[in-house]
């Protein structure tokens, strides 16, 4: 008689992007219970697994051998298997190998679960003042000055907050770059080693932040998040006189943005929606 077993999952696990306390109860208790778990750089993830007393097995899964492992993995889940996969830091699939394993589970209609957690370009999002409600992600700019400078010329006129990773050999070219084809008005967020020690966010035009750049070789270090601010709406700031700015910033300092900006608006007669983006 033959035993017909239900497919396994295919679990999809957030690791931190550097402070191992962000690691969630229940990535390591998932962790601990799948059969194996497929990593980007096992040595890497063996740290992780020690400080979290997990011993489940670690297989590499990395871009170099997923076309090959990832049928062989579909064959496991069908069979009954448990799997996780997970990446060197932060979210797999984000910038991270695991589109070819999914794409193939979701195909073959395994039960692809998340385990959310930490990812740079949501963490710097939340902390980067600059407008969260719509953004996109453009993963990594091109390695080669003239493909970088083609792409940063889509950015001309986005009316979001686009993201980007670097990587700190290319951080100050970047930052040229941006500035040649974007201008040194441009407002820039950039999110250096983010959890870590050396934890820092620079807010600023794209000038003031080369120069910080420039005096502090320290501040090209480590894994950065660039966050482009949207292009500013010169008629909106335009119309908010300098008396009702000051205003605004006073009452700031009493009430939300909100409630402050319509006040401003009713004692000056200005537009709230101007006033309320007028702020710095
Ligand atoms: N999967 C990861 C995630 O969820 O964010 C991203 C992996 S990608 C290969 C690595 C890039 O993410 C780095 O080069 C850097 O741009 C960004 N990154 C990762 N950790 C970071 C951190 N702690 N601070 C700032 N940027 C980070």
């Amino acid at each position: 008689m033959s035993v017909s077993k239900e497919p396994g999952t295919l679990w999809v696990v957030a690791t931190p992007i550097g402070n191992l306390a962000d690691i969630s109860q229940r990535a390591i208790a998932t962790l601990r219970q799948v059969d194996v778990v497929a990593a980007e750089d096992t040595r890497h993830s063996r740290r992780l697994f020690t400080a979290c007393e997990i011993d489940t097995p670690l297989i590499a899964y990395h871009e170099y051998n997923e076309r090959q492992l990832a049928p062989k993995l579909i064959k496991d889940l069908e069979a009954g298997k448990n799997i996780a996969l997970i990446s060197d830091a932060g979210t797999p699939l984000i910038s991270d190998p695991g589109y070819r394993l999914l794409a193939l589970a979701a195909a073959a209609e395994i039960s692809c679960l998340p385990v959310p957690g930490a990812c740079a370009l949501i963490a710097a999002l939340s902390v980067s003042g600059l407008p969260s409600d719509k953004f996109s992600f453009d993963g990594f700019l091109p390695p080669k000055t003239a493909a970088r400078k083609k792409e940063l010329q889509q950015c001309l006129d986005n009316q979001s907050t686009v993201i980007f990773y670097e990587s700190s050999h290319r951080i100050h070219r970047c930052l040229q770059d941006i500035s040649e084809v974007l201008g040194g008005e441009r407002q820039l967020v950039i999110c250096r080693e983010l959890t870590k020690t050396f934890e820092t966010t620079l807010r600023g035009s794209v000038a003031e932040l080369l120069a910080v750049l420039e005096a502090d070789r320290n501040q090209s270090k480590g894994e950065f998040v660039i966050l482009l601010g949207p292009v500013e709406k010169q008629a909106d700031v335009e119309q908010v006189s300098t008396a009702t700015k000051e205003l605004f910033a006073l009452l700031c300092e009493e009430l939300p943005a909100s409630r402050a900006a319509k006040l401003a608006a009713k004692i000056s007669g200005e537009s709230r929606k101007a006033i309320f983006a007028s702020a710095p």
